[in-house]
């Protein structure tokens, strides 16, 4: 069984959102911080094993752990340890904005990570903390360092672009020139809480783009099942540089993959109007045909694209519900 929706989408990529707890303050994100929801019980070591048992059934075989910041679970190790016990499970991936990093990353390379992305959104100390509320840039860099020297096979820096803020591109070459790293310029998305700075500092990616094209910089060929981003590459350079422009045309039309948020909720779209509840079919481990009826269910109702350009932004308050 595969899953594939209405349009020919296939889907072997689920983004699984651990919890909502976040210690950073990104503007775009989570300005204020991050504020517990009683009501809010992130799903358990046991929940998150049907969930992996379940989507590994159906074909899915990336799975990205992302949150709010899925590294503050205290048994993030024990997850990724279950979760790489899973032969068909061939990258497992991690969003992070490198906290907890230093630390544990090699514990966490021998419980079977092999890929990382994590955030920086300027190479300036000032604005670093001007964007994140954190004096953290030092000790991310060696993050990123540290990642690569403890055999992490793909290691990629996230960017979310900000008009006049951290939209110079000379600093971002001059860090890439010589290291292995993918970096990635994220457009800026609208959420529900987050419009002002949305409006204030969204900045198409087209501007980096041209940028790149008359600097010699080429586009690389997709690879197959490979998502949204655009990827740019140059012979003096060792990183690379990845654009994944939201607002782009036809942006959806390579959409490979499913989230479910840390509540157990499948969301087929970050700017969806609905989300289907799993988590009465979490419960137990012998609930996994109901539970794979219940997605193949709703997989049709996966959108063609979204409403962004419309400003429709779904249910989803800020990005730290679903992690990005
Ligand atoms: N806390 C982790 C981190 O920051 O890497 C993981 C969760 S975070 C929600 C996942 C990604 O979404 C990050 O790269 C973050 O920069 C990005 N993100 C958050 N809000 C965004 C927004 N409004 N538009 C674009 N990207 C956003
Ligand atoms: Fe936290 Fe990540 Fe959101 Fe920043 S983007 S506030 S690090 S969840």
């Amino acid at each position: 069984m595969q899953l594939v929706d209405n349009y020919q989408r296939r889907f072997q990529y689920l983004r699984l959102s651990i919890t909502e707890q976040c210690n950073f303050q990104c503007q775009y994100c989570l300005p204020n911080g991050y504020h517990p929801n009683k009501d809010h019980k992130f799903l358990s070591l046991s929940e998150i094993n049907n969930v992996v048992a379940t989507f590994t059934e159906l074909g899915v075989h990336k799975i990205r752990l992302t949150g709010g910041e899925p590294t503050l679970r205290r048994d993030f190790t024990d997850i990724l340890s279950m979760i790489s016990s899973y032969p068909s499970v061939k990258e497992l991936a991690l969003t992070t904005n490198g906290s907890r990093l230093l630390k544990n990353i090699h514990h966490w390379h021998q419980a079977g990570l092999n890929a990382i992305n994590i955030s920086i959104d300027s190479f300036s100390p000032h604005l670093f903390k001007l964007i994140t509320g954190q004096d953290k840039l030092k000790e991310i860099i060696e993050c990123v360092e540290k990642s690569l020297e403890v055999g992490i096979k793909k290691v990629k820096i996230n960017t979310v672009l900000m008009k006049n803020m951290n939209d110079n591109l000379k600093d971002y070459l001059a860090w890439i020139k010589q290291r292995p790293v993918d970096l990635r310029f994220i457009e800026l998305m609208e959420t529900g809480e987050t419009n002002e700075v949305f409006n204030r500092y969204h900045l198409a990616g087209n501007a980096i783009e041209s940028q790149l094209i008359a600097q010699g910089w080429q586009l690389q060929p997709k690879m197959a099942l490979s998502g949204p981003a655009k990827v740019y590459a140059h012979s003096d350079y060792q990183g690379r540089i990845g654009l994944i422009m939201p607002y782009s045309k036809d942006f959806c039309k390579s959409c490979n993959r499913l989230r479910v948020s840390s509540l157990g909720k499948l969301h087929y779209c970050l700017f969806g109007d609905a989300a289907v509840d799993l988590r009465d079919l979490l419960v137990k481990a012998d609930q996994k045909e109901q539970l794979k009826a219940r997605i193949f269910a709703s997989l049709m109702s996966k959108p063609e694209k979204h409403l962004l350009h419309d400003h429709h932004v779904g249910i989803t308050p800020n990005l730290s519900y679903i992690g990005g």
